[in-house]
């Protein structure tokens, strides 16, 4: 992703879209999309472009923070990274959009400085490599690997919560990956630790980024093997078995884990 001067959007044509980010990493929202057509959204807003990047994929416009009279003004949202995704829903274009806009996003704000020398980071043209003013040190946005699995019992799932779910929601159990861990180390060692279950016939099933921060999604489903729910307070505050027939409030259809849940549902139908 290369940065570009922002008098170069001038000359930039009328049919172009961008996504547009206040200093603080939020997503401008108007009619419930985030992809605005650049030159008549500058024209008519009159906002000052603090920076701009762009690649094949994406153009990102930074733009001076609205207020929030502003915001009421203008008909617009400012909206977080991850609320803007599940906003979209399954629109798969704009999708990989958001996810890579929102990833630079929050590597532009937390790549400032090296953590070698101190000295500042400039960014390299063309790569997402930013490089130390001084000492040369190299940086990349952070991605950390993690897991999801959903546990089947005959016609049950395991489902769970977490404090920092939503009030009411039920997801799958999710957890980072380890140092020197395989994700199926991971798998079985969040599963005990979380649930106190064992789990066997582990499948994988497809990958999610998730920058929010920066998470990178590795989906699995296993079979239970044996043990007795017993939850980790300090990550889970409920889990429960729950039939095909009675599933409680489910995470959003953008999410990976809402995804092998209606997979799930499907297969026995
Ligand atoms: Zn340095």
């Amino acid at each position: 992703m290369r940065q570009i001067h922002p008098n170069a959007l001038i000359q930039r044509t009328s049919e172009q879209q961008a996504l547009f980010f206040t200093e603080n990493g939020k997503i401008i929202v108007r009619n419930d999309s985030p992809l605005h057509p650049l030159r008549e959204t500058l024209d008519r807003c009159g906002w000052s472009v603090q920076k701009a990047y762009e690649d094949d994929l994406v153009l990102m416009v930074q733009i001076a923070l609205l207020s929030e009279e502003l915001e009421a003004s203008l008909e617009v949202k400012l909206m977080t990274p991850r609320d803007c995704f599940l906003l979209i829903g399954d629109q798969s274009e704009i999708r990989k959009k958001v996810l890579r806009a929102a990833h630079w996003a929050v590597a532009t704000q937390t790549l400032q400085f090296c953590s070698q020398c101190g000295a500042s980071l400039k960014k390299v043209l063309d790569t997402t490599e930013m490089k130390c003013s001084q000492c040369q040190c190299s940086f990349f946005p952070k991605l950390s690997p993690a897991i999801l699995v959903l546990i089947r019992r005959k016609d049950e799932i395991l489902l769970a919560r977490s404090p920092h779910h939503p009030p009411g929601i039920f997801t799958l159990l999710a957890g980072f990956i380890d140092l020197g861990e395989s994700a199926e180390d991971a798998v079985h060692r969040e599963v005990m630790e979380e649930v106190g279950l064992k789990v066997t016939h582990l499948k994988y099933c497809g990958t999610q980024s998730w920058p929010f921060p920066d998470s990178f999604m590795l989906a699995f489903t296993a079979d239970y093997l044996c043990g007795e729910i017993k939850i980790d307070p300090n990550e889970i505050e409920e889990a429960s078995w729950f039939h095909r027939d009675r599933l409680p409030n489910l995470p959003p259809p953008s999410t990976l884990s809402r995804r092998l849940i209606e997979d799930f549902l499907i297969a026995k139908n």
